[in-house]
């Protein structure tokens, strides 16, 4: 054994807090789970799946595989995106008995590009309590290690399948500066890759975090013009579990600032205030309610 692993048991002790903690009847907890590494959850979760009355998953047999791992065995319930409404039914009917019940998805947090919205919102509708136990998100997991400066990030997940569909969000997105974050099926991250280029900026820089957590990691930045290529030059990258994020459009400068306020006050002269900014907003892609302010004002100053 390790000194750092012989270390962490050492400490294991303190972690017993975790069973002197209260845990509320009549709740439904919602549990994350690893996205990878199966030893990346909290010892707070492995404890409320070991009290709980059931645990509610979108994959039984997933689920069994990861109790298992840890000795744990509960009943489980089929909760996924084909039955969330049902199965919010006799949840809450549970619930209300005063059953503690886990919602937990095949990895990650569940709710995230995951089964579990529904059912959430029935059980708080029902005026039942839900206890979020925070975990594994292949999102939040890859912006950490991107190197991706920037202080907000605009959750995408996934796009369409359909190229047309997605070529329409895309568009929606130019404008957007903070950065992207895409969940992409490894067998589209091709066309992923030359969709995002052939929407954007060539120069943007584009991270693919891969496999992260398992044993073939992989997390690299580039421009999205040299994307695709690094795809291919690799049969293994078209495989495995990808995060696609991408660097927000530059923040808008003093001069892009002058050519709004240029543009805005040659509609104004020619449109009601509304409509001017609404115009204004399609043509310098800034935020029109921004723009409706500014065009108040030059109004009354007027
Ligand atoms: N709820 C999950 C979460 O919180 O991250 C996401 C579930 S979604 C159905 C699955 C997608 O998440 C995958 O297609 C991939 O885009 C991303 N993903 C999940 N695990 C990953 C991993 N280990 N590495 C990279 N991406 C991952």
């Amino acid at each position: 054994m390790s000194d750092i692993t012989s270390r962490a048991i050492s400490a294991l002790p303190v972690l017993e807090e975790t069973a002197h903690q209260t845990y509320p009847s009549a709740t439904l907890y919602v549990v994350a789970t690893p996205i990878g590494n199966v030893t990346d959850i909290s010892v707070r979760a492995l404890h409320v799946l070991s009290l709980v009355d059931a645990v509610a998953c979108e994959d039984t047999r997933n689920t069994a595989q990861l109790m298992t791992r840890f000795g744990l065995h509960r009943p489980l319930i089929a909760a996924h995106q084909h039955n969330e409404r049902e199965v919010a039914e006799t949840l809450i009917a549970r619930l209300q008995a005063g059953e503690r019940i886990a919602l937990v998805s095949d990895a990650g947090t569940p709710a995230v590009s995951d089964p579990g919205a529904r059912i959430v919102e029935a059980v708080r509708a029902a005026g039942l309590r839900v206890l979020p136990l925070p975990g594994a998100s292949a999102a939040v997991t890859a912006l950490s290690a991107s190197g991706l400066v920037n202080d907000q990030f605009y959750f995408v997940g996934f796009l369409p399948a359909k190229a047309k569909q997605r070529e329409n969000v895309l568009a929606s997105l130019r404008t957007v500066t903070a950065t992207m974050v895409f969940y992409e099926a490894p067998h589209r991250i091709l066309d992923c890759a030359t969709a995002l280029a052939a929407v954007f900026e060539p120069e943007r820089e584009v991270v693919f975090a891969r496999e992260l957590t398992k044993m073939f990691e992989e997390i690299h930045r580039c421009p999205l013009a040299a994307a695709a290529a690094w795809i291919r030059a690799d049969a293994h990258r078209e495989k495995g579990e990808f995060v696609v994020l991408l660097a927000g459009a530059p923040a808008h400068d003093g001069d892009n600032d002058a050519e709004a306020e240029r543009i805005l006050k040659i509609l104004l002269t020619e449109c009601p205030v509304k409509q001017a900014a609404a115009l204004a907003a399609q043509i310098t892609g800034r935020k029109k309610n921004a723009l409706y302010d500014r065009a108040l004002q030059l109004k009354q100053a007027d």
